[in-house]
């Protein structure tokens, strides 16, 4: 049995993947991107968070028997709505051995779906992405200049890993959060259209646009929201790009 850290179980999710959901939110992420609007998902440690002036503890430990116990314990309105279990985080790659415990333990009864940065080495990518029936990855940037600039890591291992979904034959989704300035441009979408537009078992691309309220967060672990792009501003949002391709695509 193993042991992870976990910041939040949200049951009844429904944005989070196909049906009524529980999303578990794992602890730590090796990226820093500028937008995060999860930033308690980022230290791997549990940490000290102040909500409406009352301070509490934000992440704990918990147990793969545990976890997997309180994700089967809905298995029947999984079951009813087409829904199952995804794993988010921070970047729940990180603690790919905790989820592969919790993962043996639920499949094949539960649906399960993770969402990934990518940014975690090949061969981890390639052992853990097969035993999910869905991978929803997010794609912020073609350039890796930009892209360290606005995350703290360029997109080598990004590109590899999204290579390899691309011809494994799971479903998988792109996700791209379009940050004003930084991402939103046309040609970015061009690229990003061209890196996937053959891939068979590409379900869609999901757009989601920058929202303020992103940095509400920051204060509240005593951190400071900087994140280097004009928030008021409003993200181009080129669908056509996708759509030109036969790629289907939705804004969220
Ligand atoms: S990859 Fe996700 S969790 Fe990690 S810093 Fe970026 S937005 Fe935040």
């Amino acid at each position: 049995m193993k042991k992870g850290t976990i910041f939040s179980i949200e049951e009844f999710a429904i944005h989070d993947g196909p049906g009524i959901r529980t999303t578990i939110f794992l602890k730590g992420c090796p990226l820093r991107c500028k937008w995060c609007h999860n930033p308690e998902g980022i230290s791997p440690q549990p940490q000290y968070m102040i909500k409406k002036k009352e301070q509490s503890i934000c992440g704990y430990e918990i147990s793969s028997e545990a976890l997997a116990n309180q994700i089967l314990r809905n298995q029947n309105i999984y079951q009813l709505n087409e829904g199952g279990v995804t794993f988010t985080g921070g970047e729940p790659l990180l603690q790919s051995d905790f989820m592969i415990d919790v993962l043996e333990r639920v499949k094949p009864d539960i649906h399960v779906a993770i969402e990934t940065s990518g940014y975690i080495d090949t061969d981890t990518f390639r052992k853990v992405a097969p035993m999910f029936n869905l991978v929803m990855m997010d794609i912020k940037h073609t350039n890796p200049l930009i892209h360290k600039q606005y995350t703290g890591a360029d997109n080598k291992v990004i590109l590899k890993n999204l290579e390899f979904l691309c011809s494994s034959g799971i479903d998988f989704i792109i996700r791209i959060p379009l940050i004003p300035g930084v991402n939103d441009s046309e040609d970015n979408m061009r690229k990003v259209a061209s890196l996937i537009k053959d891939a068979p078992s590409l379900l869609r691309v999901e757009l989601l646009p920058y929202h303020q309220t992103a940095g509400a967060k920051y204060t509240m672990i005593g951190q400071e929201y900087k994140p280097l792009f004009d928030t008021e501003k409003k993200p181009a949002i080129y669908k056509n790009v996708f759509e030109k391709a036969n790629i289907k695509v939705i804004t969220l």
